[in-house]
């Protein structure tokens, strides 16, 4: 037998799936459906192994189904727009749409030496009018449901740069592409309004027990639902009235001083009556440099009071301190809170910084009984109302209804129920994006382009200088329009759609990516509809699958999906490192799949990221770990050389028995790993040592087929992992048609208790011998294997038996005469 070539064998057989169209997903085709969906790649130019890893894992899930008779639909696809092109654009001076394409190609070409089972025939890129026309028409569908609106907004501006940053875009204040310091600006911006879901996105949580734990509890802080009150408190001098909220109605009488955020508008307001407005007004210029993370991640909370004014709390009429704080801020709540250091930590080192007084009005007993002291630290769990006056002695669970219905009955306040997700501000001064198919017309005001003009194509005589507003405004052509509505002359809107736009329902646009006349077919998207396994990194967790959830429910509200929820199970893969660190570019400590795969093959790539660490935990490369996956492909390779030799002696009883079981169970525990437990690692191993039996074994023409059985199974269980090798070895052992497609191994329960053992013969009372038996053999058979057995079949020759007695498993007495 050769030596493995992996490279002529991965690529026969790539050219024969593609050929024989082995993945392309039919709606019409027998068994259950199944939707194995990876997170769409962004097209960067270069696959990394995050990408393997993620794209690998999707495969083992996509090909096991197909096995099990499953109908799939495993498609792939670009998340085409975006910065990185843009950037490119104004460095290199190439046009995004050609660096874009570029890219595409060239990670084709190294997606699909993975081999992975996609239906290429699906295939789209999201920068393609084909596809954004539908962004377009989306966006005019949540318009006319009010789901969509325009208003002034706080971004982040380089005035060097002349352009609006991204929150990511800036850092320590400072501009990412010319490190000069950045400020805020309002500008009017576009908004879609998924906080008209929020309830539902908490609510139907419930739908998804198959996500990881660790999501759903991310995604429910993201949207923070919190319920608590608002209480207006007076300022003296005028009488004017501070709005806070607080979640913490039950510790009114304990504010001690309330915090303004930086932008709150009651500052400038006030203004003449700060006695150190020009120190606070410092203090704000100096807080909008920050982005809102680094505010609120912010250890060392920092503040200024504002001199001269005092806020009066309601339920006791006692004047205390304003301070503006930027770890408030202006988006959640009213923007102003307030503040109590006995029970809440943060205020509690504020208060220890700023010399506020603190005061105590629950007090609480620790696990031991002993009285917690608000000397030492913030208390912040249940306890009995003190200095609470008309409350003193209810408990605080239920001061937080009582005090808050009190609250409402005086007139100063009400309860409500906070979010902390905002709408979702989706307009970008950015060209390489979906253009907003909206016409501002002087006359009209703002008009949707109407359907049957979409899509708005981007244009392409753009400048691209980084400056500026908006690329799209250097377009004549594109800006100037006639208004849809009147017919006189209007203007364009020139801002583009956040990407993430585009990745919120392409899941759908895979089940029909082909339809120029609709967005999808409804009925081809319910078939496929919801995506059974999702697949991508937790760092998506909040953003990606919050718009995506939100999008389907939308698409739900318009009658075109019929599920809820667009992903029913989600698995969530760890990060590929290296010596511990996340491979990155920029630290230098890349390996590139191209370089792995040339040396070794993309099957021990695949087996490698798969083998090394369960799904979901971090992966450290190991250049020792690929090698030793490289020997285990060798010798699958080489044990089926072993057929080839095939041994005329008999196989032992015992053995063949051994080896049935060792396959049962390993087709039981691959087949449970990867379906229910996602441990394609312990798969792997419990297939390795299968081969070591095998070896043992060797192969036998007279087993039964025990042989046959065996040696089948073995390909068929490594097959959604090293797909390649396992095609070759089943045309090797004469099998008609793709392993990708013949069904998965059953596995059967009562073959993996069966064992041999060695039970002990008595004639007359001595021991005569022992047998080999299979677990729970019969009498009858042990009388055959008796009359056949070469050492005790002499020993009864022309005697006359008078007793046979058989304990199961255990012995067996016989009396002659
Ligand atoms: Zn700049
Ligand atoms: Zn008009």
């Amino acid at each position: 037998m050769t030596d493995y070539n992996y490279s002529e064998v991965e690529k026969k057989w790539r050219k024969k799936w593609e050929e024989d169209k082995v993945f392309e997903a039919k709606e019409q085709q027998e068994g259950e459906k199944y939707y194995c969906l990876v997170m769409l790649p962004y097209p960067s130019g270069n696959l990394h192994m995050g990408h393997v890893r993620n794209y690998g894992i999707g495969d083992v899930f996509a090909r096991f189904h197909k096995m099990k008779g499953k109908n799939v639909l495993h498609p792939i696809g670009w998340d085409a727009f975006g910065l990185p092109a843009e950037n490119a654009a104004i460095k290199n001076k190439i046009h995004p749409a050609k660096w874009t394409k570029q890219n595409i190609i060239r990670m084709r070409e190294q997606l699909k030496v993975l081999g992975i089972s996609y239906d290429w025939s699906r295939e789209f890129a999201t920068c393609n009018p084909e596809y954004y026309r539908w962004n377009q028409w989306f966006f005019i569908k949540m318009w006319e449901r009010g789901l969509v609106f325009r208003k002034r907004a706080n971004v982040n501006w380089c005035p060097s740069c002349n352009t609006v940053l991204a929150n990511e875009q800036v850092s320590n204040g400072l501009c990412w592409r010319c490190d000069s310091r950045t400020e805020h600006r309002d500008l009017e911006q576009w908004f879609i309004k998924i906080t008209d879901y929020a309830d539902e996105l908490l609510e139907k949580h419930k739908q998804l027990s198959g996500w990881p734990e660790q999501v759903l509890s991310m995604q429910k802080d993201w949207i923070g639902k919190s319920f608590g009150a608002e209480i207006e408190f007076a300022l003296t001098g005028t009488g004017e009235k501070l709005k806070i909220f607080t979640t913490r109605p039950d510790t009114l009488f304990g504010a001690t001083f309330v915090v303004v955020a930086p932008e709150h508008k009651i500052i400038g307001e006030i203004k003449p009556r700060i006695m150190n407005y020009n120190e606070v007004a410092e203090y704000v210029a100096e807080s909008g440099r920050k982005s809102n993370i680094e505010r609120a991640s912010c250890k060392e909370k920092t503040g200024i009071r504002l001199e001269g004014v005092n806020a009066i709390n309601p339920v006791n009429g006692k004047e205390i301190p304003i301070f503006t704080a930027d770890y408030v801020l202006t988006g959640y709540g009213t923007g102003a809170i307030m503040a109590v250091p006995a029970h809440d930590q943060r205020d509690w080192e504020f208060a220890k910084k700023y010399n506020i007084p603190i005061v105590e009005v629950i007090r609480g007993n620790d696990s031991c009984g002993i009285t917690q002291s608000v000397d030492e630290n913030a208390y912040e769990d249940e306890g009995v109302l003190v200095n609470s006056g008309q409350f003193n002695g209810i408990k605080s669970i239920e001061a937080f209804g009582v005090i808050s219905e009190w609250i409402e009955k005086q007139g100063f306040g009400k309860k409500t129920i906070n979010f902390k997700l905002k709408d979702w501000l989706i307009s970008r001064r950015r060209y390489w994006g979906t253009p907003i198919p909206m016409v501002h017309c002087k006359i009209c005001g703002t008009v949707p382009v109407p359907e049957k003009d979409l899509p708005v194509m981007l244009p392409e005589d753009v400048e691209f200088t980084g400056e500026g507003e908006s690329p799209l405004k250097s377009s004549e052509a594109f800006v100037n329009v006639k208004c849809p509505k009147c017919g006189m002359d209007a203007e364009r809107e020139t801002d583009t759609m956040d990407t993430f736009v585009d990745s919120s329902w392409y899941y759908a646009r895979y089940c029909d990516a082909r339809n120029s006349n609709m967005a999808f077919d409804a009925v081809k998207a319910n078939y496929w509809m919801p995506v059974d396994q999702y697949v991508g990194g937790i760092e998506h967790a909040c953003m990606h699958l919050i718009y995506s959830r939100f999008w389907h429910k939308v698409m739900r509200d318009l009658g075109i999906v019929k599920h809820d929820e667009p992903f029913i199970n989600l698995l969530t893969q760890g990060m590929v490192t290296l010596g511990g660190r996340v491979m990155s570019k920029s630290k230098g400590n890349i390996v590139s799949p191209d370089e792995i795969i040339g040396k070794y093959g993309a099957d021990t790539a695949r087996l490698f990221v798969l083998f090394a660490s369960p799904p979901q935990k971090q992966l450290d490369w190991s250049m020792e770990g690929v090698e030793g996956c490289w020997r285990f492909i060798n010798r699958i390779w080489r044990l089926f050389d072993v057929v080839h030799k095939k041994s005329d002696i008999p196989a032992s009883e015992k053995n063949k028995n051994d080896i049935l079981k060792i396959m049962h169970q390993t087709i039981k525990k691959v087949t449970i790993d990867i379906e229910k437990e996602f441990q394609f690692n312990t798969a792997i191993s419990s297939i390795m040592e299968f081969v070591n039996a095998l070896y043992a074994y060797k192969y036998h023409s007279n087993d039964g087929g025990a042989s046959v059985e065996a040696y089948k199974t073995v390909v068929l269980l490594m097959s959604p992992f090293t797909p390649h090798i396992c095609e070759e070895i089943w045309e090797m052992l004469g099998y008609r048609g793709y392993i990708s497609t013949y069904p998965w191994p059953a596995f059967d329960e009562s073959m993996m208790k069966q064992s041999s053992i060695e039970i002990p013969v008595q004639i007359n009372g001595k021991l005569r011998g022992k047998i080999m038996i299979s677990a729970g053999t019969d009498e009858d058979e042990i009388k055959k294997i008796i009359e056949t057995n070469e050492k005790i079949a002499p020993q009864l020759k022309d005697k006359k038996i008078e007793k046979f007695i058989y304990v199961k498993d255990k012995i067996i007495t016989i009396s002659v005469k």
